[in-house]
């Protein structure tokens, strides 16, 4: 246990006042429990900071902007791409009809234009909406993976610090016991000697 009157959060983060640094900084050199605490701080502060920032992938963004945009479809239909591919249609549809109607009259209504033009942009959308839906969906899932790994090896680090700081400990116990070993031998020596 760190001694509970002192805020090693804000001394981890640079954010004590500078009055009580100082004491802070001596209070840490001779507090084993607080030195502790702040390593355990640093560890997750490093581990947090390990972790990007997530932001949506801004090429879809994008693209699925200016495709749900309002007006982007009907600017389409009256750019000069549509006209091309309008009349190149019209033209097949024409060869069709002329192939399997033969005396009956080539040019289609205007109705039929109206309502194939609508079939065509419904079609286009839907297709384009299932497609970007699958790219987020991985995308997503990219996303997804990829924090889960990082937030595994975020663990992975703290819990390898954590071990190293215990065999630390462990090493310094082993230390003090042998001091003590040999400081009973000695007085056992001594007094025995008496
Ligand atoms: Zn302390």
């Amino acid at each position: 246990m760190s001694c509970p009157n002192l805020d090693w959060k804000a001394y981890v983060l640079g954010e004590s006042p500078t009055a009580e640094r100082a004491a802070l900084d001596s209070h840490l050199a001779a507090c084993a429990a607080c030195r502790e605490e702040v390593a355990r701080l640093g560890a997750v502060m490093a581990a947090l900071g390990a972790l990007p920032q997530e932001e949506p992938p801004r090429r879809l963004a994008f693209v699925s902007d200016k495709i749900f945009e309002p007006g982007f479809w009907s600017r389409f239909w009256n750019s000069a791409p549509r006209v091309a591919f309008a009349s190149a249609a019209m033209l097949a549809a024409a060869i069709l009809v002329h192939a399997f109607t033969r005396p009956a009259p080539v040019a289609p209504a205007p109705g039929a234009a109206q309502i194939s033009e609508a079939r065509i942009e419904a079609e286009v959308a839907r297709r384009l909406e299932a497609l970007l839906e699958e790219k987020l969906r991985q995308a997503e899932e990219r996303q997804a993976r990829r924090t889960a790994q990082l937030v595994t090896a975020a663990a992975a680090r703290i819990e390898r610090r954590y071990q190293a700081q215990l065999l630390a400990v462990e090493e310094n116990l082993n230390v003090l016991r042998k001091r003590w070993g040999v400081l009973y031998t000695a007085s056992a020596e001594l007094g025995g000697a008496r």
